[in-house]
């Protein structure tokens, strides 16, 4: 069954509504306000992340270092060190304690798991 979002043009408030088929949508009233000046929105949960979105996140892996960049341990860190350093601040010491730890194949547990 379709959820649709719908973004109240009166409040900006957003009222999801399910309809039993793609060919039934009807736009119903803002839930929050009354309002019938309701439009259709994207829904959060029918946009999957690009991996555009996901490189712009999670920042991207040095070019030249190749597909395995994440799984090299010397690569570990390095975009966060690289964002620290754009935004010029020091990293805080735990987050380098972490990165430093995970070089020398002491990996925290959820990346094990990876
Ligand atoms: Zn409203």
């Amino acid at each position: 069954m379709p959820i649709y979002e719908y973004q109240c043009a009166a409040c900006g408030k957003r009222t999801e509504a399910f309809h039993r088929s793609l060919g039934s949508a009807k736009r119903p009233p803002c839930e929050h306000c009354g309002s019938a000046k309701t439009a259709r929105a994207l829904s959060r949960f029918a946009t999957p992340k690009s991996d555009a979105q996901v490189m712009e996140q999670y920042g991207t892996p040095d070019p030249g270092a190749g597909p395995d960049a994440y799984k090299d341990p010397r690569q570990i860190g390095r975009w966060a060190e690289q964002r620290f350093d754009e935004m010029g601040v020091e990293m805080p010491a735990e987050a380098k304690q972490m990165i430093d730890a995970a070089r020398s194949g002491e990996l925290p547990d959820p990346v094990k798991d990876l």
